[in-house]
């Protein structure tokens, strides 16, 4: 037995259920003209075992259970079996919750994973290595294993950051082949998510997106229990050509009634104005589509969205170095569900601790608290309110008998937390993804003691420098 009490066969024991090799097909990569991907996996998972985390303090995000001081939550095949001050679980393998807060994992609304590799170009004072103009020179010049080892880099952070569930809003699909690529990264991590397929950037703008290939990969992820389908569509506002697309309404409309047939559902940037407006009149609003980026709209744009139940993911780290009012408080009040998001680790940080305290300092700068969001709100939309956006509420987000058990235990006796007060406000005021001790996605435990369980972390950032430095000489990208 490990010192924990836990046993170390469980967490060593690999599985091949996930992560096969055999995820890419053939066909996707001739198509796409580019060098075999790599297929051994970073690891195998963990397999799902049995255990109970006993004597924690339980923020359960879930009104009938409510909050726990100290109790235990017992984990079964994948399952949360039972939440209680006390279970009786003979033969569990025993996590020590003493002095740790247990909650749901985090649920991130929106990620460009495909970026992530980048991280060695950017140069936040030179504006030709920024963001935007990077992700746009270098994307052009993707193969399908850059963007494996890319999401593959990007679901790592997660993972350490806490982060159990994510919308990879893949902006940058360019083949069937580099689609199956990053769904196979996100199926060996672990990890549950969204892949939303996007068209490749540089696409003309009156060229539809791959709709046959969207409907093979719904074939394919439609047997994943961890994975759904989304489409992300290009920009919808009458704009002339940004570096990821613009759209008119009637290909919006040709667009999204395809993935509306296969009841797949849509997001959309929405960062600058004029899309809400367009879409509103065109009937493209519904329950089914998420706004990303709660700027620049009116009175009439929120009322419309609430009325037709769309969905906002608000990314709070690199909104707030945007032009604009962050207007999640106005969306709240209209009654938009908003959620957190991420949107990339290669110009920001994956810090949910970060983004809720970033969302509470904005509130009271902008609306001098009249606006009450209390820092229990903040967590609830880091966790469960994301885990609706994405229509994983049934499964995540709170710890729930019944729900699949994706958890983090959060150490409350590091310097920067210790001694804790109320555990919401030490969440949203003091804590930092380094007191996240344990993570379990799913029932496997991917991270304990504050280190990966089976991932082999050095093998993925080194894979992803090889990459980024070949995709350099190929783009002939100065040095
Ligand atoms: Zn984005």
């Amino acid at each position: 037995m490990h010192k924990d009490g836990f046993n170390r066969r469980t967490l060593l024991t690999a599985t091949t259920a996930l992560g096969a090799a055999g995820l890419l097909p053939r066909r996707g990569l001739a198509q796409a003209g580019a060098a075999a991907p790599e297929t051994r996996p970073a690891a195998t998972l963990p397999a799902r075992g049995e255990f109970v985390v006993r004597g924690a303090h339980i923020l359960s995000m879930d009104d009938a259970i409510g909050d726990l001081p100290s109790g235990d939550v017992h984990v079964r095949d994948g399952a949360i079996a039972a939440v209680a001050a006390n279970v009786n679980a003979p033969g569990a393998s025993v996590i020590d919750g003493k002095g740790m807060i247990c909650m749901p994992g985090f649920v991130d609304t929106h990620w460009h994973h495909w970026t992530t590799l980048l991280r060695p170009v950017m140069q936040a004072d030179d504006p030709k290595r920024t963001y935007f103009p990077v992700t746009f020179a270098l994307g052009l010049h993707y193969t399908p294993e850059d963007s494996y080892r890319s999401v593959r880099l990007g679901l790592a952070q997660a993972l350490a950051a806490g982060v159990t569930t994510t919308h990879n809003w893949a902006h940058n699909v360019r083949s069937p082949a580099h689609a199956d690529a990053e769904v196979r990264a996100m199926r060996e991590s672990g990890l549950r998510g969204r892949f939303s397929y996007g068209t490749p950037l540089g696409m003309p703008n009156d060229k539809p997106m791959d709709l046959a290939d969207v409907a093979r990969l719904k074939r394919d992820i439609g047997k994943d229990a961890m994975l759904t389908l989304g489409i992300c569509s290009r920009n919808v506002d009458n704009a002339s050509a940004g570096t990821r697309g613009s759209v008119d309404p009637d290909m919006a409309k040709k667009e999204w009634g395809a993935a509306r047939e296969l009841g797949l559902p849509i997001t959309l940037h929405t960062s600058g104005t004029g899309a809400i407006p367009i879409l509103n009149k065109t009937g493209l609003l519904g329950p089914d589509l998420q706004l990303v980026h709660p700027l620049n709209t009116s009175a009439e744009d929120q009322e419309a969205l609430a009325k037709n139940g769309v969905t906002y993911s608000i990314s709070p780290l690199g909104e707030a170095g945007r032009a604009g009012e962050m207007q999640f408080p106005e969306m709240m009040q209209a009654g938009v569900k908003v959620s957190i998001s991420i949107d990339n680790v290669t110009a920001e940080r994956c810090d949910c601790f970060a983004c809720m305290r970033m969302l509470q300092t904005i509130n009271k700068h902008r609306t001098g608290g009249k606006f009450a969001l209390t820092t229990k709100r903040l967590v609830r939309m880091a966790t469960i309110d994301g885990a609706r956006d994405l229509g994983f509420a049934d499964v995540t987000g709170s710890l729930t008998p019944g729900k699949r058990a994706d958890l983090i235990l959060v150490r409350t006796d590091a310097p920067n937390i210790a001694p804790i007060g109320d555990p919401y406000d030490a969440l949203v005021q003091l804590a930092q993804p380094s007191n996240i001790d344990t993570v379990v996605a799913d029932g496997r435990i991917m991270r304990r003691n504050g280190r990966f369980t089976a991932l082999d972390h050095e093998k993925i950032i080194s894979d992803a420098s090889d990459a980024v430095a070949d995709l350099k000489a190929r783009a002939k990208w100065p040095s």
